[in-house]
């Protein structure tokens, strides 16, 4: 039977990919969004994968959002922690706003839907958690402390979940995508974008599909020994142990 997979931000960019991907090897998909109705309607319209709308930042609106999926699906046997936002300045010129909403869509977002998914995975004695960080949350990055605590964030949440899951057959693992061609990274100034791509050995910005392709790998039944890990997909830009 078809394993049911939510993607969270699945509706644009890398989550676009990712949902394409998961539904395209034979998943049940509900990509999740959070505002853009129209992009969403495109995507529902383009690619015939259900999508939900829900703040991944809200703990109920998260619960009502997966029961609307089971009802419709089935119970979830992947979730892709994908959703993700930036407000970037530097700390002096922070406001608590910024701070508090890059933790709560980046960071909370992944405790809300791990913690709602949990139990079942744990009964069912399957899942899988895939948690997008990124280069961003490995290295720092100037202007990004609260987009870089929540990316780190995610790591260790990654880690300590791997413990408690492994022996109920539930794997959890971060993917940290380096700069991939989205509307995320073309809101980046163009000189600072060059600036970027000349540091990235590779020679060019990722794609989401090969973000995709990553999910898949660690989605796969036979990636349950994987667990705990941060796969890396940055074209060399940043390498680490
Ligand atoms: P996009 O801005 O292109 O898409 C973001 C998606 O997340 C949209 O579907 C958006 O919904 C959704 N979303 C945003 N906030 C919420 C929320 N509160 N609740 C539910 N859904 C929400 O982002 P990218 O594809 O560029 O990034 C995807 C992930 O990859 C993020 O976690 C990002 O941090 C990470 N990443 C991206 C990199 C890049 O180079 N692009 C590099 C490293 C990591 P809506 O359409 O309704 O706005």
């Amino acid at each position: 039977m078809s394993k049911v997979a939510i993607v969270t931000g699945g509706t644009r960019g890398i989550g676009h990919a990712i949902s394409v991907a998961l539904k395209n090897a034979g998943y049940k998909v509900a990509a999740n969004y959070a505002g853009n109705d129209a992009a969403a309607a495109q995507f529902k319209a383009e690619t015939g994968i259900h999508v939900y709308k829900w703040d991944v930042g809200n703990f109920d609106a998260c619960k009502a959002g997966i029961e609307a999926v089971v009802a419709e699906l089935g119970p979830v046997d992947v979730v892709v922690n994908n959703a993700g936002i930036t407000r970037d300045a530097m700390l002096h010129k922070m406001t608590p706003e910024q701070w508090n909403s890059v933790i709560a869509t980046d960071l909370t977002s992944v405790f809300n839907m791990s913690r709602l998914v949990i139990d079942s995975m744990r009964e069912r004695t399957f899942g899988r958690i895939i948690n997008i960080t990124s280069i961003n949350g490995q290295k720092g990055q100037m202007g990004q402390t609260n987009y870089s605590a929540a990316k780190a964030g995610l790591i260790g949440f990654t880690k300590a979940l791997a413990q408690e899951g492994a022996n109920k057959g539930i794997t959890v693992n971060c993917i940290a995508p380096g700069y991939i061609n989205t509307e995320m990274v073309a809101a980046v100034p163009q000189p600072v974008l060059d600036k970027i791509i000349a540091s990235i050995p590779v020679g060019r910005l990722g794609t989401a599909e090969e973000i995709a392709r990553a999910v898949l790998f660690l989605a796969a039944d036979e990636a349950g020994f994987i667990t705990g890990s941060t796969m890396t997909v940055n074209g060399g830009q940043y390498i680490t142990g």
